[in-house]
């Protein structure tokens, strides 16, 4: 899947509804690059709940404050992990020297033109970079997803043990 395709059926097909929904959570990480990228105070597009921080919506408005008023987000190349995955969600665990990585599916137009198995493999190679470089931020990931609720509704695919 090229991004082009995929953002096109998010804005032309579903009309950005994801965007327009639940707050996509924020890693540590996704704070300090969107920060660095756009020169922005964290203040200016996150809220803290109890613990995470999580995208502000636009004022008076249920959309993501990234998102435009053509539908598409605004600082697409640099998207939190939660928006990176999406409609693909995990649930990460420690077991001796490895992880065990449960993979979770929300059924959306997205998921009508490209197969869970394909999704998922786009996930992992993300969820592999992090494992390499920081697997911190995974379980950062995982808390504010328990946090929010936002692993509800979700579809149980499989897990497996990646190294
Ligand atoms: S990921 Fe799914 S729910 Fe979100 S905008 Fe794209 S098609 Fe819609
Ligand atoms: S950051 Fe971008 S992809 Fe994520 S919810 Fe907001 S507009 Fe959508």
């Amino acid at each position: 899947m090229t991004s082009s395709e995929s953002t096109k059926i998010c804005r032309d097909t579903c009309k950005s509804k994801c965007c327009k929904s639940t707050p996509p959570a924020l890693t540590s990480e996704d704070l300090t690059r969107i920060s660095n990228v756009f020169m922005m105070k964290k203040e200016e597009f996150a809220n803290k709940k109890t613990k995470w921080f999580f995208v502000k919506k636009r004022e008076n408005s249920s959309d993501c404050y990234f998102l435009s008023d053509e539908g598409e987000c605004k600082i697409y190349t640099s998207r939190p992990l939660d928006c990176q995955l999406f409609p693909i969600l995990f649930k990460i665990k420690k077991v001796d020297s490895s992880y065990v990585i449960k993979w979770y599916i929300w059924y959306c137009p997205l998921t009508d033109f490209f197969t869970p198995k394909y999704l998922i493999e786009k996930a992992k190679k993300i969820i592999v970079s992090y494992l390499e470089k920081n697997p911190k931020i995974l379980f950062e990931y995982q808390s504010a997803m328990y946090e929010t609720g936002g692993y509800k509704r979700k579809h149980f695919l499989f897990a497996e043990k990646l190294p």
